[in-house]
């Protein structure tokens, strides 16, 4: 192996790091029931490989009528049970979709 590929290979194994890093940092800041609403959609929504999602239209502003309807469906969760159980359960419902 070159040294140049395994120079790229660092590099890009140290930018996923960052990343990685970068969304466990935003992850510990983040209130639960918008963690919760974007794992869920993250997990869940099959509507986004239809393109009419909403979500991504919506880039990140939580009050847009998508990002809205996850987060009350988060909340509803949340007081089912805990976030945990409830990305737990998120597959098996997309799996019925
Ligand atoms: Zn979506």
């Amino acid at each position: 192996m070159a040294l140049t590929v395994a120079q790229a290979r660092v590099e890009a194994a140290r930018a996923a790091l960052a990343e990685a890093e970068a969304e466990l940092e935003a992850r510990s800041t983040r209130p639960v029931d918008v963690q919760l609403a974007l794992d869920l959609h993250d997990q869940v929504s099959h509507r986004c490989d239809m393109e009419y999602c909403g979500w991504g239209w919506e880039g990140l502003d939580w009050s847009g009528s998508a990002h809205q309807r996850w987060l009350r469906a988060a909340r509803e969760l949340l007081e089912l049970t805990d976030a945990d159980t409830a990305l737990r359960v998120a597959p098996v419902v997309r799996r019925l979709l």
